[in-house]
């Protein structure tokens, strides 16, 4: 029986997306949409689709048929699905400000939710399941993204070197990170309009005129007006693009969003990998619901020093693993040129993406020829290899095994 199978995402079309990055990795037509993700993994709202000897399948109704032989025994009893969801990502416009709960924290918030009879869709509801949500990605392009609160030392500078923020600094200097950030986001309406209008007026002149850098909080903040349907009310999460780290990741460069850490993309492309959850506490630049008691119980209220992770070049010295510390899934990239012969035995499910090139994959009995923009599913204890005619790029989602 095969054991490889190509397997067809799903996109997403999001306000956020952009128009061209991703219908020309998948090499499909752009008409006027914005493509903002695009899914490989088994999510019900959204499942990939497998191309078995018996037809086409949506792979969370193949799984469910064929867990144990699909994940391996243990990784199939540990998790009960696929434990992740593998996206490419095209940031055009920012993503809101966002904390993940851990594990724990969304269990308890998951069943507060249910026993209060609060409805799954509810707008206002924050636990739509009872799982953690961290997230690794690996920047495709130069990336842009906000990480975690700045040293301290570095944040007290920013309120000095911010003219409409320098009364903030004795709340921070008598208050740390909490009492600053719980400040801000219960300030009224009128209140935080009145701090971030004489900023907003000072800078969007200089954004629009192009005179600002990305490495400036300047930049992102006037973006986010620049962008924003209605200016009449201005969004906290103004503040915490001068509070947060803004970090730049550049091609395979990846960074790791654990349960706590406040963070949200800001540009550029990427390859994400996350465990299989919906739980987003969201903290500004956003019109959807931002619960501040909430959030202020699940923020890391310490400084972050952004660590950038370059991966480990395996023994070949074709893979790059990418570790995380979390047991539900693994993110590596495969760099191939035409000699290269890279082999792999597959201990649980995997998920291939081929991002340049075209490559050629040969497991058992079964051949497939994959070009850009294609992806494969491997079930455990498949043994396999890759080669390229030119030379190729390929990233891979696992779940590693202890
Ligand atoms: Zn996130």
């Amino acid at each position: 029986m095969s054991k490889l199978f190509t397997l067809q995402g799903k996109l997403q079309n999001y306000a956020w997306g952009g128009s061209t990055y991703i219908p020309n990795l998948l090499g499909i037509e752009s008409n006027s949409e914005k493509y903002a993700e695009y899914w490989l993994g088994a999510h019900v709202k959204a499942p990939s689709v497998l191309s078995t000897p018996d037809g086409k399948q949506p792979l969370d109704v193949y799984l469910n048929a064929n867990l144990s032989k699909s994940l391996g025994v243990d990784i199939a009893e540990k998790f009960g699905r696929l434990p992740f969801l593998f996206k490419v990502l095209d940031v055009n416009d920012m993503l809101s400000i966002q904390v993940h709960p851990s594990k724990l924290e969304a269990e308890k918030g998951f069943s507060i939710e249910n026993e209060k009879g609060i409805a799954l869709n509810a707008p206002h509801r924050n636990y739509k399941d009872d799982n953690h949500k961290p997230e690794i990605m690996v920047a495709l392009s130069e990336f842009w993204l906000l990480h975690g609160f700045l040293a301290e030392n570095l944040l007290t500078q920013r309120l000095k070197n911010t003219p409409e923020f320098v009364g903030l600094l004795s709340v921070f200097e008598e208050e740390g990170f909490l009492g600053l950030y719980k400040c801000v986001m219960e300030q009224s309406v009128a209140e935080s309009n009145q701090l971030l209008r004489p900023l907003i007026d000072r800078i969007l002149p200089l954004y629009q005129e192009g005179k600002l850098h990305k490495t400036s909080p300047d930049y992102w903040a006037a973006k986010a007006v620049d962008m924003a349907v209605d200016t009449t009310v201005l969004d906290k999460g103004i503040y915490s693009i001068y509070f947060f780290n803004i970090v730049k990741a550049t091609k395979g460069e990846a960074i790791f969003q654990d349960a706590g850490i406040p963070h949200a993309y800001l540009e550029g492309q990427n390859m994400e990998l996350m465990a299989n959850s919906d739980n987003v506490l969201r903290g500004g630049l956003t019109p959807k619901h931002v619960d501040v008691t909430e959030l202020l119980k699940h923020m890391n209220f310490e400084e972050t020093i952004p660590s950038i992770i370059l991966g480990a070049l395996q023994k070949d010295g074709l893979e790059r693993i990418y570790k995380c510390p979390v047991p539900d899934f693994e993110l590596s990239q495969i760099t191939l040129s035409m000699a290269d012969l890279y082999k792999s035995k597959a201990k649980s499910a995997q998920i291939l993406i081929i991002i340049e090139g075209e490559v050629v994959i040969v497991e058992g009995n079964t051949t497939l020829v994959l070009d850009k923009g294609e992806a494969a599913f491997l079930m455990a204890e498949s043994e396999y290899q890759i080669t390229t005619p030119s030379s190729a790029t390929i990233y891979k989602a696992t779940v590693p095994c202890s």
